[in-house]
C-alpha cells in the first residue's frame, strides 16, 4: 500500500532525446469539469525550483539510452518549475508506436523473469492507456484486472490503445513478498524524491532492473493515463494532487473505490511521483481492497473502469514515441529470454 502522488507537477522536459511539451487538456473528456493544466498551474503552483527535474531528466535520458542511472540527489520531490515556453514541436525521428509489436519485452527482473507489455486496440491510436497489475509482489489483485482486460476485445479502429503489464515485480510476486529479489521496494526506487533514508529505497535511484525497465518503457510509450494497482486500502490515490485530482475522482467513481483522504505525508521515490513529474500524462495509484473482497463481480467492474477510462481518454501527450525492438510473444516463447532491450544499437 502506498500514499503518494502528493507531488505537484508542471514541467515536461526533454527526456530520452525527444522533446516533450505540455498540453492543457485533462485526459478525461468533457464530463469532467476541471480547468486546463496551464490554468491550474498558474492558480495553484508554488514557486519554481528547477534543480530536481533536470537531474531526473538526465537520469531518465541515461536510462532511456540503456545506461545505468546515475544517482540523483533529490531532497525535494516537487517539480515546480514552469513548462518551457517556445519549445519546438516534437520531430518524429523514428518509427511510431504503431510499428511496435503487440507484445513487448520491456525488461527482466533481478532473477531474469521477463516483464512483458501487451497492446490491445488500435496501434495507430493517439490515445494511450497503460495498466500495471502488480508492483508490490504481495498485492496481486490487480493482475486479475489485467487478465480481464486482456480477455476483452478492444476495437482495432478506435482511437485508443491499451497496454497492460501483469506484474513489474515478477520475483516478488513469485515469492509473495512486497519487495523485489534484492529486497528493494520498487515503489520507493524511482528517482523523483528518492531518499536513501527510506527503508527499501535501494542503493541508488532507479538501481533496480525492474524500475529501469518501466522507466524506459514509459518514457518511450508516454501513456496519457496509467493505473498501477496496489492493496489493500480500497481507495484511489492522487485525488489530493492538483494535477491528477479530477482524473482520480473520476476513476474513483468508475471503480467504486474511495478517494484518498488528504493530509498524509508523501512517500519518496514513487512511480507516480516520477511519472507525474516528468510527463504530461496522468498516473494513478489504485489501492484495491483486501483479497477477500476482490470478488469476480468487482473485478468485472474494475475491468470496465479501465475500458471506460480508455474511451474517455484525451490525448494529453502528442509527443512521438520512439521504437521498441521486436520481441517474442510470451505465449509463443514462454522461456525467459533476458536481453538488453531498448539500447541505441537495437532500437
Ligand atoms: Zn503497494
Amino acid at each position: 500500500m502506498d500514499v503518494q502522488d502528493r507531488v505537484s507537477v508542471a514541467t515536461f522536459r526533454s527526456v530520452g532525446g525527444t522533446t516533450t511539451r505540455a498540453v492543457g487538456n485533462h485526459p478525461f473528456d468533457a464530463t469532467v469539469r476541471f480547468p486546463p493544466l496551464s490554468t491550474r498551474k498558474s492558480a495553484n503552483m508554488p514557486p519554481a525550483s528547477p534543480a530536481l527535474p533536470v537531474s531526473v531528466a538526465i537520469a531518465t535520458a541515461a536510462i532511456g539510452f540503456g545506461l545505468i542511472a546515475t544517482p540523483v540527489t533529490s531532497a525535494n520531490a516537487v517539480d515546480q518549475s514552469p513548462p518551457p515556453s517556445g519549445s519546438p514541436s516534437p520531430t518524429p525521428t523514428s518509427p511510431p508506436v504503431s510499428t511496435w509489436p503487440g507484445s513487448v519485452l520491456v525488461g527482466t527482473s533481478v532473477r531474469g523473469r521477463p516483464i512483458y507489455a501487451v497492446r490491445q486496440g488500435n496501434p495507430n491510436a493517439s490515445k494511450i492507456l497503460l495498466a500495471v497489475g502488480v508492483i508490490h509482489g504481495n498485492e496481486k489483485a490487480g493482475r486479475r484486472i489485467v487478465d480481464a482486460v486482456r480477455a476483452t476485445p478492444v476495437s482495432a479502429t478506435g482511437d485508443v490503445q491499451i497496454w497492460t503489464i501483469r506484474s513489474m515485480n515478477p520475483d516478488g510476486m513469485a515469492a509473495t513478498i512486497r519487495r523485489n529479489a534484492r529486497s528493494v521496494d520498487l515503489n520507493r526506487n524511482f528517482p523523483t524524491g528518492w531518499s536513501r533514508k527510506t527503508p527499501g529505497a535501494g542503493r541508488a535511484p532507479a538501481s533496480e532492473p525492474e524500475t529501469q525497465a518501466l522507466m524506459r518503457f514509459m518514457s518511450q510509450l508516454r501513456p496519457d493515463a496509467t493505473f498501477v494497482y496496489h492493496q489493500d486500502w480500497n481507495m484511489v490515490l492522487g485525488t489530493c494532487n492538483w494535477k491528477t485530482r479530477s482524473y482520480g475522482l473520476r476513476y474513483a467513481a468508475l471503480t467504486g473505490l474511495k478517494r484518498e483522504s488528504c493530509g498524509r505525508a508523501a512517500y519518496t521515490g514513487t512511480m507516480g511521483s516520477w511519472y507525474n513529474s516528468n510527463f504530461p500524462g496522468y498516473m494513478l495509484t489504485v489501492e484495491l481492497p483486501g483479497t477477500r473482497k476482490v470478488t469476480a463481480g468487482r473485478v468485472t467492474r474494475w475491468r470496465n473502469s479501465v475500458l471506460t477510462a480508455s474511451r474517455e481518454l484525451r490525448d494529453v501527450d502528442p509527443t512521438p514515441v520512439t521504437p521498441l525492438p521486436p520481441t517474442p510473444d510470451p505465449g509463443v516463447s514462454p522461456s525467459p529470454s533476458p536481453s538488453p532491450t531498448l539500447t541505441p544499437q537495437n532500437r
